[in-house]
C-alpha cells in the first residue's frame, strides 16, 4: 500500500467513527414487537374493527375482567361504526391507527400512505377528540422507508411478538394455547375483532384474560407499555 492510500484510508475511516460516534448515520426505522422489562406487564391488541358485534362482546368481556387494551382500527370500519369507536374510548381502551382501508404499507407511494393514515387520524380525533399516537402496519408489512415516514407523522409504528392466529377461525382453545406458551413479560398480543361470526376470539379471552391475571400479569394499554 502506498503512503497516499494509507492517508486516505485512514482519513476515511476516521470519518465513519465521526459519524458514528455523533450519530450521523440514519437509524433504520424499526416497529416495536415487545418491550424489555422484568415487569409482569403485558398489551392486549385487538386488529381491523370495529366490529358491530364481535367488538361489543369482547368490550364487555373486557370490562368483566377489568382489562384495560389496544384496538387497532381500520379507518372506513371507525366510520361505518362510530359508536363502536366511542364506547371503545370511554372504556379507557387506547385506540391506534390500523390505515383507512387496510392496504399493506409495501405497495404504497409515501403520498398514499400519508392519505390512508391522515384519513383514518381525522375520523377517529372526530369521533374522541383525541389523536391516535400509535400505528399498526396492516399484516404486519413495512419497509424503513415507510416506518420513518409512520414515525415523521407522530406515531409509534408497532407490531406484536404473541400471535394468536384468531383470524384463521382457530379454536379457543388453540388460541388460548398459542397466548399462554408465548407470553411473558413486555409481551404484546395480537388478536382481533373482526365481524365473522366464526370468530372465537371472545370465547378465548373468556379463559385466558383470568389465566394470565392468576399468573401475575397486569394488562396495558400499548402507550402504557412503551413509556
Ligand atoms: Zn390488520
Amino acid at each position: 500500500m502506498d503512503k497516499l492510500t494509507r492517508i486516505l484510508r485512514r482519513g476515511f475511516l476516521a470519518l465513519c467513527a465521526l459519524l458514528f460516534i455523533t450519530g450521523s448515520f440514519p437509524a433504520r426505522a424499526e416497529p416495536v414487537r415487545r418491550v424489555s422489562t422484568e415487569e409482569k406487564r403485558i398489551a392486549i391488541t385487538f386488529d381491523d374493527g370495529p366490529s358491530e358485534e364481535k367488538t361489543k362482546e369482547i368490550l364487555s368481556i373486557l370490562v368483566e375482567n377489568d382489562v384495560k387494551a389496544t384496538f387497532f382500527v381500520i379507518g372506513k370500519n371507525a366510520e361505518a361504526h362510530p359508536d363502536r369507536i366511542r364506547e371503545i374510548y370511554e372504556a379507557g381502551h387506547e385506540i391506534g391507527n390500523h390505515t383507512w382501508s387496510h392496504r399493506y404499507l409495501t405497495k404504497m407511494k409515501a403520498d398514499e400512505i400519508r392519505e390512508e393514515v391522515s384519513k383514518t387520524e381525522e375520523i377517529l380525533t372526530e369521533i374522541c377528540g383525541e389523536e391516535p399516537r400509535v400505528f399498526r402496519p396492516p399484516g404486519g408489512y413495512y419497509s424503513a422507508d415507510s416506518v420513518a415516514l409512520i414515525e415523521e407523522m407522530g406515531y409509534r409504528c408497532v407490531l406484536w411478538s404473541v400471535d394468536t392466529r384468531d383470524w384463521t377461525m382457530n379454536s379457543a382453545e388453540k388460541i388460548c394455547q398459542l397466548v399462554q406458551n408465548g407470553t411473558g413479560c413486555g409481551d404484546i398480543i395480537l388478536f382481533h375483532d373482526l365481524a365473522d361470526k366464526r370468530l372465537s376470539t371472545p370465547d378465548a379471552l373468556q379463559t385466558i384474560l383470568p389465566r394470565l391475571r392468576e399468573e401475575g400479569y397486569q394488562f396495558v394499554t400499548v402507550s402504557e407499555l412503551l413509556d
